[in-house]
């Protein structure tokens, strides 16, 4: 370790930057963050450090510095972007004790600038020496789609509590607070209930912890996308990560339940369209049953849980037995599979608004405003609408829809097994019928894949 890491307080502290150019810039916007009293040396400053200097957030000096400017100073970046000047401004830093950085030059600097995944007050700072700046940045990039955004916050609520969570006795109670705090019951309240939520928060976790109440339950609905573990969101994994309990459906793939937490007791609620399945109510008491013995629960639903999920029951017995409960979205069907033909969900001039229906609903074939659908240019995405398809078509017809319309139906999109039927409003049923589909499918009407559309006669480019 050549190099040592620190973390310097730049509070009322001088740091002299010189340069006006892009290295300049660079560095002045991550010294921006800090409370560093900023000056800076430039004959002709970008735009940006102009307006900075306007606004009072640093002095601007047009000319170079010279040895009085860095008499005091904490830190000096030399950010010239010619060599000869930087090394100047370097030697001047140098003699008067200062640590000094030149821009892209390892050798030349006292210090050097790690990547930093920001979430002040936890700050990371990753650094390689030079040896592999490409390293640092996906080092960066894993981390910051590691830790939450809410991070920041919500140690900067926890910083604010310390002294309220010295009533716990010092070494493991005290070590468990925290680490309820940070990583489920902070991140979870913040979630719901911004920086007051986080707050509350401590409070509810100290009184569990001093041994007076008793820790509560909750239950996450969380989207699991179409599919494809890639399209999870960063929040569903960490609430997978975090679970006790998870209720999945039929839908939610093997390559998500595995990113479950090992020790998570993982319960199958499978739902078949019209086949056998739990009853619902039999799932919202499931859900209701772990949560009240103090479980985090995750109920996982495939896509978007607020889209065809039957999410609201659930919400409703959660609330009925006072559980608290979060949703976390996911990425619907429709979204997936509108990607996999290459078209767009809405277009202009094309289609203005586009409607997610349902095949069937617990009556039966769901009933629509054919009479909308049936006229050209409009876009529906039917979920569960394999064993709707002759209905539908017949609604349409009835309704004066032209049967040359495109429908799409794309089975188990996102996934490695997904498949494209390109039909017409025609022949849908026979082309479903043949095509032998056992996967989950989406059905759009209206819309041909991208490629096709464009092979597709005048008449029919009104639709694609
Ligand atoms: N909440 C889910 C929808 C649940 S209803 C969502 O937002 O996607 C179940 C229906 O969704 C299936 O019958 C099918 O029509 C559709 N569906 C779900 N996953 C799918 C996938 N990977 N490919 C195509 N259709 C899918």
């Amino acid at each position: 370790m050549n190099h040592f890491p620190i973390f310097v307080s730049l509070d009322a502290a001088r740091v002299v930057v010189s340069g006006g150019g892009d290295p300049a810039l660079a560095k002045l916007r991550l010294l921006l963050k800090t409370p560093a009293v900023l000056t800076v040396f430039a004959a002709d400053p970008a735009p940006e450090i102009a307006a900075w200097a306007e606004a009072g957030k640093l002095a601007l000096e047009p000319r170079a510095p010279e040895a009085a400017d860095f008499v005091g100073a904490t830190l000096a970046y030399a950010a010239e972007e010619d060599e000869a000047e930087a090394a100047r401004t370097a030697a001047l830093a140098r003699a008067a004790g200062v640590l000094v950085n030149v821009v892209d030059n390892l050798d030349a600097s006292a210090f050097i600038t790690p990547a930093i995944v920001d979430r002040a007050p936890v700050t990371v700072a990753i650094g390689t020496e030079g040896a592999a700046p490409v390293l640092a940045r996906a080092i960066k990039a894993d981390l910051e789609a590691r830790l939450p955004a809410s991070l920041g916050p919500i140690a900067r609520i926890g910083k604010a509590f310390r002294k309220l969570a010295e009533t716990l006795p010092h070494g493991r109670a005290r070590r468990d607070f925290w680490s309820d705090y940070y990583t489920t019951a902070g991140p979870r309240a913040f979630a719901e209930q911004g920086e007051a939520g986080a707050a509350a928060a401590l409070d509810d976790l100290l009184a569990h912890h001093l041994g007076q109440t008793a820790r509560p339950g909750h239950v996450a609905f969380v989207g699991s996308g179409p599919g494809d573990p890639e399209l999870l969101t960063l929040k569903a994994r960490r609430a997978l990560d975090e679970a006790d309990v998870v209720v999945y459906d039929r839908l939610v793939t093997p390559a998500i339940l595995e990113l479950a937490r090992r020790e998570a007791l993982m319960i199958d609620v499978g739902k078949e369209g019209f086949g056998p399945s739990t009853s619902q109510d039999h799932i919202n008491a499931l859900i209701v049953e772990h949560a009240r013995k103090g479980a985090q629960v995750v109920r996982l639903k495939s896509g978007d849980p607020t889209v065809f999920g039957r999410l609201d029951e659930e919400i409703d017995a959660c609330d009925a037995a006072r559980i608290g409960w979060h949703i976390v979205p996911g990425i619907t069907a429709a979204s997936a599979a509108v990607a996999s033909i290459g078209q767009s969900l809405t277009r202009r001039g094309r289609n203005a608004s586009v409607r997610f229906l349902t095949g069937h609903d617990v009556a039966g074939f769901a009933d629509h405003d054919w009479a909308a659908l049936a006229r050209p240019g409009e876009v529906a995405a039917i979920y569960m609408g394999k064993k709707a398809a002759r209905f539908v078509q017949g609604r349409l017809l009835m309704h004066g829809a032209d049967r040359a319309t495109p429908v799409t139906v794309i089975e188990n999109a996102s996934r490695p097994d997904q498949r494209v039927l390109s039909s017409t409003l025609a022949t849908l049923p026979t082309d479903l019928a043949a095509a032998a589909m056992n996967g989950p499918a989406l059905t759009f009407l209206g819309l041909a894949p991208r490629a096709a559309a464009q092979a597709l006669p005048a008449l029919q480019k009104e639709f694609a």
